[in-house]
């Protein structure tokens, strides 16, 4: 522990954002990180507890006391190879993780929590400017084969172990770019691109050789696939969107989220655009339904593009402004938050259902909603409409994709949809066939997905070798 009374003289201090007037004009960054002075005091306020709880919290189970202890005495290289021992890719958690983590901090029971995120992405950053994170080649090769489907978070983290493992891997993705759902899915505000790029360099010269526009079950046969390798690990994500099926729906500007965002993502990183047609939000009245993460990327794209104004509804009530914290400490707290991306200059509202959508000449010009109780059943009197030119639709994924890869090998699916494989040995119900990430565990977070990829790393290294060194 690095101060014992840290925790009584410093106030919790977050890193801070640049004005929302203007960080709506550009499509960078805008977290302003604290000083390295800043970064230490704040680790001095970590307790080191005898139980760790946020040690726990976090799903790839970070060593967050040792690397504050580290920060503290100004150890920072120590502390980035402590950092690296549980995640391949702390940069990505450092800036888009909800930080589970820090709901889970001891502090955070009748205080404020550590700022455990920040000082991850400070860490893992100043790691990069010094030039300590170098390649890790392996001294032996294995001789076995192993291909991965999927450039997610988790695939990348699978390719990354079993690289350093010795193994011959292979990445198969159908986009152009790696990264899954942080590449075109999360805007370039919250992540720019350029810290998936300098992994992937990072990997090529660790050995994974990358397939790009390699959509398996689509343009390359699944079959053939698996009778090539000595295993394969399905990271294929769950891409399959929630619809809204409800009268009007056909009208044009009508749109899935992930038609929308991805748009904006190739368009900064001047990737040729696919050949669909451009969705803008500018000079747009825009609504937004569905109040998760993705909702709040469509809002902070749409107001980037100069949109009229934003809404988002969202069909959950208002939750309450504080956590019950005796009630729910160390979970996940149910309670209001508001992103960056509201913050900028979004309305909010709870409790709504649209039932229809109406327009003028095929386009969508007004929304239908009406006002729903505790029990989602509409309450009579309450109908209002609302204008709109452009609506994005962010309600969730219902699971994987099954039409290609997933129907042609004939993988068993779970009751939820999602393919079947449990978190001990990840396999399919396919021989050497594996799944890990959004594919296996359904819609989730970026630190999952890399805990799962890495997992899972190691249960393919087992099957390969009898046994295995890599971390669980
Ligand atoms: C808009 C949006 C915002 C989000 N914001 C956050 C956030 O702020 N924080 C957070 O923690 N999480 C966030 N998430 C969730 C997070 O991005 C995902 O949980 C995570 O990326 C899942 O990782 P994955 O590797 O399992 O799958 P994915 O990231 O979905 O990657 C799967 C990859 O597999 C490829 N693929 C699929 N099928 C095939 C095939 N047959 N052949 C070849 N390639 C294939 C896909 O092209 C994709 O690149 C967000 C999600 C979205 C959509
Ligand atoms: S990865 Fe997420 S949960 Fe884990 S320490 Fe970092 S911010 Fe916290």
């Amino acid at each position: 522990m690095g101060k014992v009374t840290g925790f009584l003289e410093i106030d919790r201090q977050e890193r801070k954002y640049a004005p929302a007037a203007d960080r709506v004009r550009h499509y960078n960054e805008f977290i302003i990180p604290l000083s390295d002075e800043g970064t230490r005091n704040q680790a001095a306020r970590c307790m080191d507890c005898g139980i760790p709880y946020c040690h726990n919290g976090c799903p790839v189970n970070n060593q967050i006391p040792d690397w504050n202890d580290l920060v503290y005495n100004n150890r920072w290289e120590e502390a980035s190879r402590n950092l690296h021992s549980t995640n391949n890719f702390p940069e990505f958690t450092g800036r888009i993780c909800p930080a589970p983590c820090e709901a889970s901090c001891t502090l955070n029971i009748d205080d404020n929590p550590v700022t455990i995120k920040s000082i991850e992405c400070a860490i893992v950053d100043r790691a990069w400017s010094e030039g300590w994170l170098k390649p890790e080649i392996a001294a032996e090769k294995t001789g076995k084969k192993v291909a991965i489907v999927g450039g997610g978070p988790s695939g990348l983290a699978a390719a990354q172990q079993l690289a350093r493992a010795g193994h011959t891997v292979h990445l198969f993705e159908k986009n152009r770019k790696a990264g899954g759902l942080m590449r075109y899915g999360i805007p370039d505000f919250k992540m720019e691109k350029h810290h998936i790029d300098r992994r992937v360099t990072q990997m090529e010269a660790e050995g994974v050789t990358f397939h790009y526009g390699a959509h398996i079950g689509v343009t390359q046969d699944a079959q053939q696939l698996v009778d090539s390798f000595d295993a394969v690990l399905m990271t294929g994500g769950a891409e399959k969107p929630r619809d809204l099926p409800i009268p009007g729906r056909e009208l044009a500007g009508i749109h899935p989220a992930m038609d929308f965002l991805p748009q904006q993502n190739r368009r900064i990183s001047k990737e040729s655009p696919l050949d669909n047609k451009p969705i803008l939000a500018g000079g747009k009245h825009v609504i937004v339904i569905g109040g998760g993460d993705t909702g709040s990327d469509c809002i902070g794209t749409s107001l980037r593009q100069g949109a009229l104004s934003v809404t988002q509804l969202e069909i959950m009530p208002r939750p309450p402004d504080k956590e019950n914290k005796p009630l729910v400490w160390p979970d996940w707290p149910l309670k209001f938050r508001t992103s960056s991306s509201q913050q900028e200059g979004a309305e909010r509202d709870f409790s709504v259902v649209t039932k229809s959508f109406t327009g003028e000449n095929g386009e969508v010009k007004k929304l239908h909603c009406v006002r729903v109780d505790g029990k989602m059943q509409p309450i009579a009197g309450t109908e209002f409409e609302l204008k709109a030119d452009l609506v994005l639709l962010a309600m969730g994924f219902l699971g994987p994709v099954l039409e290609g890869m997933l129907a042609s090998l004939g993988v068993k699916l779970d009751g939820r949809g999602n393919v079947e494989a449990n978190v001990v040995n990840y396999k399919s119900s396919l021989p050497k066939v594996f799944s890990a990430g959004d594919m296996r565990r359904g819609q989730s977070l970026v630190v999952w997905a890399i805990r799962e990829g890495r997992q899972a790393a190691r249960a393919v290294d087992e099957f390969l070798m009898g046994e295995s060194t890599l971390p669980r």
